[in-house]
């Protein structure tokens, strides 16, 4: 038709593969921000639909024996401590419908262990991490970008109360790790990513009325899905849509 081009051309790849791709939805912001709080409200509330959530916490690569020997000088903050690439193949072929093998950290070895999680392609993929929109590559695949806004101060007492009282360290090391790491990976890596966010929530999980907002806009494209698989014929007026 010629009409069209680029990124506003209509996909027909629905039809072409008998599925409608799935809604993916990125969720990022700093340590204990309050992203898996908010993803669980979201899946709570969608609780009709079929919703996959994937962590890029299962991304870590596993540390060698000299890592290990130091780990308190190893950076867990970092985009460089992830497999991006393998998370962006895992994200490509959920995204295209397809199962994959997530792999499985282990936060005592830190060591990725064998046994992999098989997850099957669903209507939402929820992709969950302090930098899940640092690779642009990742941040293309997503239909709905949230940002976790939750102040410092909060996102710092939340993890010396987790890391002291639930991982049983001690308060110097949380606190030595957090000025060394978390806090400049935050503002040098987390923060500026904060410009690619579609929405921005502030306070995170207490946040009632922005996880409902966030719920209808959702069921709205859901819905949108259904319709275009009810009347074939509107699949030609279907555009790839960044919100
Ligand atoms: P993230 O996934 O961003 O690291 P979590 O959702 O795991 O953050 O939250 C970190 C910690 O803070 C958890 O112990 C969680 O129970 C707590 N938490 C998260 N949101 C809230 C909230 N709105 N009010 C109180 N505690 C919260
Ligand atoms: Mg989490």
């Amino acid at each position: 038709n010629g009409s069209v081009s680029g990124e506003d051309q209509p996909t027909t790849s629905g039809v072409e593969n008998g599925h409608q791709e799935p809604f993916v939805i990125g969720v990022a912001g700093g340590a204990s921000s309050g992203k898996s709080t908010v993803c669980k409200m979201i899946i709570d509330q969608l609780r009709d639909q079929r919703v996959v959530v994937v962590t890029q916490e299962s991304f870590y690569y596993g540390l060698s024996d000299e890592e290990l020997v130091h780990v308190h000088d190893y950076n867990f903050d970092h985009p460089d401590a992830f497999d991006t690439e393998l998370l962006l193949s895992c994200m490509e072929n959920l995204k295209h419908g397809k199962a994959v093998d997530i792999p499985n950290y282990n936060f005592k070895t830190y060591k990725s262990v064998a046994s992999a999680r098989k997850v099957n392609p669903s209507d939402v993929i929820i992709l969950e991490g302090i930098l899940v929109f640092h690779d642009s590559r990742v941040r293309d695949l997503m239909n709905m970008k949230i940002f976790v806004d939750t102040d410092a101060d909060v996102r710092l007492t939340r993890r010396i109360r987790r890391d002291t009282i639930e991982k049983g360290r001690d308060i110097k090391t949380v606190l030595d790790q957090y000025s060394k790491f978390v806090k400049p990976a935050f503002e040098d890596f987390i923060l500026p990513t904060k410009k690619y966010a579609d929405i921005i929530i502030p306070r995170g999980g207490d946040n009632d009325v922005a996880i409902d907002l966030i719920v209808q806009h959702i069921r709205t494209k859901l819905g949108q899905h259904d319709l275009c698989k009810v009347h074939p014929n509107l699949y030609v007026i279907q555009t790839t849509y960044q919100i």
